[in-house]
């Protein structure tokens, strides 16, 4: 059996559908510093990109209090990549290639005073061909849309990787409902204002509102020390929280539910 064919069979155990491989290298060259596959992991080769769909009824529920059926779900897949991520990372280890299997979703990092995760899957995603980020800066896939959740590994292991894809259909340059229906005006020509969004999409006790949050950006872009406190703040007290909005991913054709 190839390693491959063991991903994949690890993958099925955990019932996670799509997998896939990015060229570490290429990704080096496209993440700015601190967010490269090479940049965790000395002699990355490939990234191993997992993704799941979220049950389409979580989206059916008119009642869904703070959207916590959907947050819970997305937690749900976020532990199920993980733990996959782990286990093919061990199986890769036993096999002598040294690889890292990157927690989804947090910790989260802080670039130009804004949270990402430390490495981007949905960039490696695009990157491996199976599908693309639409003008939302959702990973959009043909067949399961614009409700996967990713997650995965960097590996030393040489894979068969995929190259990126144009996807005519996803995302045409003629729509642009997202933008229109978002209520902050954070979607803009395929960029989001991470902040203006956060400020009105996630539910948290301990998130300040739009002002105070500029402020902090303003300075965790300038200071170390604050940007390395926020990534403690935001690992420590937001592993759990609410979700207020989810128009962009709603009013996608690609949404679908
Ligand atoms: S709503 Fe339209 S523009 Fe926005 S991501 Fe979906 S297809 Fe692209
Ligand atoms: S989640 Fe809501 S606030 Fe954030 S970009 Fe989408 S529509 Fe805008």
């Amino acid at each position: 059996m190839n390693y491959m064919d063991k991903i994949i069979e690890k993958a099925v155990e955990f019932d996670i559908p799509v997998v896939a491989v990015a060229d570490a290298k290429r990704l080096n060259i496209g993440a700015p510093d601190g967010f490269r596959p090479g940049d965790y992991l000395p002699g990355a080769r490939s990234v191993i990109v997992l993704a799941r769909q979220l049950p389409k009824s979580i989206f059916v529920s008119e009642n869904d209090p703070h959207y916590m059926f959907y947050t819970r779900a997305f937690a749900d897949n976020y532990r199920r990549m993980n733990d996959t991520a782990c286990s093919i990372a061990t199986m890769l280890e036993h096999e002598g290639f040294p690889s890292l299997a990157v927690p989804a979703y947090n910790p989260l990092k802080f670039h130009r005073g804004e949270p990402h995760g430390v490495i981007s899957f949905k960039h490696a995603a695009a990157e491996a061909g199976i599908g693309k980020l639409g003008k939302s800066t959702i990973f959009i896939h043909p067949e399961y849309g614009n409700i996967l959740r990713l997650g995965g590994l960097i590996t030393t292991a040489e894979l068969p990787t995929g190259r990126p894809k144009e996807y005519k259909k996803i995302c045409p340059p003629s729509c642009d409902l997202c933008e229109k229906a978002c209520p902050v005006g954070a979607l803009k020509n395929g960029e989001i204002n991470i902040t203006k969004c956060m400020t009105n999409c996630i539910g948290h006790t301990l998130l300040p509102p739009y002002p105070i949050q500029l402020s902090l950006k303003w300075m965790a872009g300038k200071s170390s020390w604050i940007s390395s406190f926020m990534e403690y703040f935001t690992t420590s007290m937001f592993e759990n929280y609410g979700i207020r909005c989810m128009k962009c991913l709603q009013v996608c054709p690609h949404f679908p539910c």
